[in-house]
């Protein structure tokens, strides 16, 4: 499916590389006999609704060097099993029951041992991210530096956290996620402060559309407020059942036009957005123009859950394969590979820096 050349950028970056001081080849560019991974995966899910899934391990065993580095996460939102209102039926994901989902904190000590059972090899491919936390507490923040600091020198990020979610907001116990919440707000003066790369869900409408996204202009209130954290919205707004509108491109290139939100990226993981993008010739082109005119703000990710095996997991790659073809070479490459090199490599050193002056108390 993907067939282009090892050698591709190669000449170019290498012209690039003599020329201007302190830019680095891309790895899979030095060594042009090593075939270039197929994507970055900046959305993945090693566990799912019930903390069940794949080991790290398995993981690279199933994508082997087919997949350059991954932003990997579990799922903060535990979907409870209860008895009393589906007996047997042990429900493992948000549509199967009416019982509530939780906040599970241990899943980041999950996704930090699966982590540390990686080869040397292995870690420097992950970006292990925090979820395990509630965006509703003021104390949300309080657990991403214990996580940090339990966890040193492993963790990249947070997300994806949901806040407005089709379905999944309103079984969450307690109080409601809300972009107005000043909750997030600290969650994002935090992400700031340390350098952490946030991975936020967040639709951009509620299932049932108004005239104007009921989310959207909330969400660019509070990412206008936060302008030194490196944010990706993920889905770029679309759901399940939050369809894309006739106006969607069109608010997106308003976001990704204005100085104010240069620090937001777009995630187009999901199979079921991949399908949007891919519906017809006309759907293709919108996304390809969009993606033609801000190359460095679109990622590609898989939002695979727990996948069984590679093909479960490269689905949405696949699905977008309309779109591949269209796009420009360049661009392309952006997407599924290169812009996800950008925003991590500019996070993890500013991480790991905020962790060695906590931990020696400077
Ligand atoms: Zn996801």
């Amino acid at each position: 499916m993907v067939t282009s050349s090892p050698f591709r950028h190669g000449w170019r970056n290498l012209w690039i590389a003599l020329l201007i001081p302190g830019f680095h080849l891309p790895a899979a560019e030095v060594d042009a006999g090593e075939p270039e991974p197929l994507f970055n995966d900046a959305h993945f899910h090693l566990l799912d609704y019930v903390q069940r899934g794949i080991a790290a391990r398995e993981y690279f065993d199933m994508v082997g060097d087919r997949v350059g580095r991954v932003a990997m996460f579990g799922i903060p939102l535990q979907q409870k099993w209860d008895y009393f209102v589906s007996g047997e039926r042990a429900p493992h994901y948000y549509l199967h029951s009416d019982a509530a989902l939780y906040y599970y904190s241990f899943v980041d000590a999950v996704i930090a041992r699966e982590y540390l059972s990686l080869s040397d090899a292995q870690k420097r491919r992950v970006d292990p991210m925090i979820t395990g936390f509630n965006p509703t507490d003021m104390y949300a923040a309080d657990h991403i530096r214990r996580v940090l600091l339990t966890f040193p020198g492993v963790f990249s990020g947070i997300g994806e956290f949901s806040i407005h979610k089709e379905f999944v907001s309103s079984k969450v116990t307690g109080h409601t996620a809300s972009l107005r919440n000043p909750a997030l707000d600290r969650i994002l003066s935090t992400v700031a402060e340390i350098g952490l790369v946030a991975i936020l869900h967040c639709d951009v409408a509620r299932v049932r559309p108004g005239e104007r996204p009921a989310h959207y202009d909330d969400l660019l209130g509070v990412l206008a407020a936060h302008p030194d954290a490196s944010v990706i919205w993920a889905h770029t707004g679309l759901g399940r059942f939050v369809h894309p509108t006739d106006q969607h491109l069109v608010l997106l290139d308003e976001m990704l036009s204005d100085s104010r939100y240069d620090h937001v990226m777009l995630d187009i993981s999901w199979d079921e957005v991949a399908r949007y993008a891919v519906r017809d010739a006309n759907t293709v082109d919108g996304w390809a123009a969009l993606m033609e005119k801000h190359p460095t703000r679109f990622l590609f990710g898989t939002d695979s859950v727990a996948p069984r095996n590679w093909d479960a997991y490269v689905t949405t790659h696949k699905v977008y394969h309309p779109l591949w073809e269209r796009l420009d070479a360049d661009v392309r490459a952006q997407v599924e590979r290169l812009n996800y090199g950008r925003v991590f490599d500019a996070a993890v050193p500013r991480v790991r820096a905020w962790e060695q002056r906590q931990l020696s108390g400077q």
